[in-house]
Order: C-alpha cells, then sequence, then structure tokens
C-alpha cells in the first residue's frame, strides 16, 4: 500500500534518527537503548510484513483485475457472438420461411406451367364439395385436353410442346375470373373449377376460352403454330361428390372429341 509522502518523509527521518541514535556511543549504555533497539527490530519486522501483505494484496488486486478485464472481455465476446447467432437465426428463421413457402409452392402447383397441379385442385373441389352440401352455390367443372398433341410434339419436339402446355394454362388462367382456379390435371390436360357458375356462366367462359385457345400462335423457327382443344362441360349436381361431376365432365370431353375436337360440350 503506497504511503503519503508526509509520513514517508517523516519515517525516512525518524528513520535516520533511531539510526543514529544506535550507532552513537554515548548512548551505548543507556537503558532505554536496548528497548529502542528491540522496538526498531519490532518495527522494521512488522514493516516487512507489512510489505508482505501489500505485495499479496497488490498481486491479488492484479489478479482480480486481470479476471475483471477478462470477464468483460469474455462478456464482450459472448455479447458478439449472441449478436452474431441471433443474426444467423433471423437469417435462418427467413430462410425457413422463403423455404416454406417454396415447398408449400411446390407441392400445390405445376413445375413447368406454374398453375395449381391436381392436388390443390382437388382440395378446392372438395371444399367446393363442402360449400354445396349446406346448399351452398354451385359449381362447374371444365375438362380441357389438347388435340393431337401428340402430334405437336412429334413435329416440333418435347421442349416446344412443354412451350405450348405453358402458352395453353396462361390462356386457360386469363380466361377465367378472379375466384375460379385453373390445374394441370395431368400431361396436356387442364381442369377449371368454376365456383358459383351454372351452365350458362360456365358455357360464357368456355366459348371465351376456345377462342382464346384458337388465338395462340407460337412460334416455331419463324413459323406461327396454333393448336385447338376439346372440352367437356358438367354443372354439379346436389349429392354428387366433385369427382362424380368430374367424370361426366370428362364423358362429355371424349364426345367432343368424337365429334371432330375444337369444340366443347356439355355433360347431361
Ligand atoms: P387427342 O386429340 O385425342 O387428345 O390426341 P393427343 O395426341 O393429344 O392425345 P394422346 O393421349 O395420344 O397424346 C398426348 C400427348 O401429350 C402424348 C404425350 O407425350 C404428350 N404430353 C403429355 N405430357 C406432356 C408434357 O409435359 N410435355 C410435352 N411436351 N408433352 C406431353
Ligand atoms: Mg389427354
Ligand atoms: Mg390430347
Amino acid at each position: 500500500m503506497p504511503l503519503m509522502p508526509k509520513f514517508q518523509k517523516l519515517d525516512e527521518e525518524l528513520e535516520q534518527k533511531v539510526q543514529e541514535i544506535l550507532a552513537d556511543e554515548q548512548y551505548r549504555d543507556h537503558p532505554m537503548r536496548e528497548l529502542l533497539e528491540q522496538l526498531w527490530s519490532a518495527v522494521g519486522w512488522q514493516l516487512a510484513r507489512l510489505e508482505r501483505i501489500t505485495n499479496i494484496s497488490d498481486r491479488y488486486q492484479n489478479a482480480a483485475r486481470e479476471r475483471v478485464s477478462l470477464l468483460s472481455q469474455r462478456y464482450d465476446r459472448q455479447i458478439r457472438l449472441l449478436e452474431r447467432v441471433l443474426r444467423i437465426s433471423d437469417r435462418y428463421q427467413l430462410m425457413l420461411k422463403d423455404l416454406n413457402v417454396a415447398l408449400h409452392e411446390a407441392s400445390t402447383h405445376d413445375l413447368l406451367t406454374g398453375i395449381a397441379n391436381r392436388r390443390l385442385m382437388s382440395e378446392c373441389c372438395r371444399q367446393a364439395d363442402e360449400r354445396s352440401l349446406a346448399d351452398g352455390p354451385t359449381y362447374s367443372l371444365v375438362v380441357l385436353d389438347a388435340d393431337h398433341f401428340k402430334l405437336i410434339n412429334d413435329t416440333y419436339g418435347h421442349e416446344f410442346g412443354d412451350q405450348m402446355l405453358v402458352e395453353l394454362a396462361q390462356k386457360f388462367k386469363s380466361s377465367i375470373r378472379s375466384n375460379d382456379l385453373v390445374a394441370r390435371w395431368g400431361g396436356e390436360e387442364f381442369l377449371g373449377l368454376f365456383v358459383d357458375a351454372d351452365l350458362n356462366v360456365a358455357e360464357v367462359i368456355v366459348q371465351r376460352l376456345l377462342a382464346g385457345v384458337r388465338s395462340i400462335a407460337l412460334d416455331h423457327k419463324g413459323t406461327e403454330v396454333g393448336i385447338t382443344a376439346s372440352i367437356g362441360l358438367a354443372q354439379h349436381a346436389p349429392g354428387e361428390t366433385y369427382a362424380d361431376t368430374f367424370r361426366r365432365a370428362d364423358e362429355a370431353l371424349l364426345v367432343a372429341k368424337r365429334r371432330g375436337r375444337d369444340r366443347y360440350v356439355i355433360a347431361p
């Protein structure tokens, strides 16, 4: 422990004085000399002890200071680490969210055309069935199949066929109302769910759709390639499931094919 300069000075003077007295021959037989000598050596011993203690205390304080600084460094490090973990966790959660959206999109949409897939359409049809059970609005199903699609593939190649399927999907999508749904049902076949639509409403949409398909002109090496489609149309009947309605629409589609294609037939 450092002494105040004033006391340090006093100590030095005192020490000098005591040393002088102890060394002075005239005090050799003085009765107080031995006592002073003993006292002085006791003070020396005490001082040495005090020094040892302060030394230990200094070392302890240094160590403690070091520990505190290490702790604060460690604390800072942990905080920085935690911030990084939180940032990573934020990014991770965003990635998970994106991944979830992508997974949901992939599981409910068709990879090639981007429209709904069979799974999503089936679920929506099931919901339409539930709504219609409680005397809800009726709906109509529209099955569209590309005419002579095999020939398109064979003539222009499979990749061109793919582009044509994308065109067809877009045409179907742009022909329906905002609440309706179109899905790729499989291959070159599409299914439309027209909600709250009886045959009168559905027929208008189907006519618009067929005209739209006829207007497709996809470029193939400078040549415009067109396409037609056949459609079967059925309105959901009370007590039916969507699978029943679909079967009737599909039968109507076969009739349209038999009758020469590029047309629609309404299921009885
Ligand atoms: P139809 O008028 O009687 O329907 O004749 P079609 O040739 O369209 O019918 P068919 O069932 O004989 O052939 C369907 C063709 O559609 C054969 C198949 O290779 C093709 N197709 C199915 N899915 C895809 C696809 O994802 N991409 C391409 N490019 N072609 C496909
Ligand atoms: Mg087909
Ligand atoms: Mg076909």
